[in-house]
């Protein structure tokens, strides 16, 4: 129970990788605020499962593209819980498809969700977590935006933002007691990748060292390491997790 009396804000904690974010932080003991888009029932579900393991759970609604909802969504977890201990930027999509015909509003989705949500969020927590002389910022990168991808221009921009913003804020903030770490996973089994063609995810498979997919947990896992005192003087960093894929 490392993290009792710690609040975690977990974006797009519902399912997929939030949810077993929301889970593992739950596990170690944290209160947890978790925002979706859509999907509310699947939200509640998950908020129902952190608190069958005792801790609080809150489910707000929150576009992370835009910056009034994301000031809703930080005011309701300071007014429910009196603090932000942790911030976990997960939320994201895909718009897949080649350079050549991609379509204007395919890139402009993914980089407004991905990439200005983590930043509306991590701006949005900042002043606390700076007053607090306390705050732990984990974002979701992955391997495309170190890599690249062909079909996923969008989406490798994100995610290579993700980490400059990562690094940035965290020398912007390492004075102060905030680290600000990156996740950079690999194919991990979710809804996302479950949408992905035969054909693409049969590639992808063989380009996994380990050979097969991770599961959100092994991510979560991650996540919560850097949401840790263990993580305590690493910031700045991007950890892979991806059974060897970004070698
Ligand atoms: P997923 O199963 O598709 O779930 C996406 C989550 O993001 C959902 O909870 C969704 O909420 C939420 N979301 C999407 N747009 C949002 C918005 N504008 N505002 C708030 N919430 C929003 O995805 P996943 O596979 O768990 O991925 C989670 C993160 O890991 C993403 O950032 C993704 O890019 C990254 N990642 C995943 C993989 C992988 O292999 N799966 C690899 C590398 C990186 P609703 O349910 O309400 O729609």
């Amino acid at each position: 129970m490392s993290l009792k009396g710690k609040t975690a804000v977990v974006t797009g904690g519902g399912r997929g990788i939030g949810r077993a974010v929301c889970l593992e932080l739950a596990t170690q003991g944290a209160d947890v605020v978790l925002c979706y888009a859509g999907s509310e029932a699947t939200a509640r579900q998950t908020a129902a499962a952190c608190e069958a393991m005792g801790v609080r759970a809150l489910t707000v609604r929150c576009d992370v593209s835009s910056p009034q909802q994301v000031a809703r969504l930080m005011e309701t977890a300071l007014q429910e819980f009196g603090r932000i201990d942790i911030l976990v930027n997960n939320a994201g999509i895909t718009r897949d498809g080649l350079l050549m015909s991609m379509k204007e509003e395919d890139f402009d989705q993914v980089i407004a969700a991905n990439l200005k949500g983590t930043f509306l969020c991590m701006k949005a927590v900042s002043r606390q977590m700076v007053k607090q002389r306390y705050g732990r910022i984990v974002n979701l990168s992955s391997v495309v935006g170190l890599r690249g991808n062909a079909g996923q221009v969008n989406y490798a921009a994100s995610k290579a933002g993700v980490v400059g913003m990562t690094k940035s804020a965290a020398k912007e903030l390492a004075g102060r007691g905030v680290t600000v770490n990156a996740v950079a996973p690999g194919f991990i089994d979710t809804d996302m990748t479950a949408a992905m063609p035969e054909k693409a995810r049969t590639a992808t498979l063989a380009s996994i060292p380990m050979g097969k997919m991770g599961a959100a947990a092994d991510v979560a896992k991650a996540v919560a390491f850097f949401a840790g005192d263990s993580a305590a003087y690493i910031t700045g960093q991007v950890l892979c997790v991806d059974g060897g894929m970004a070698m």
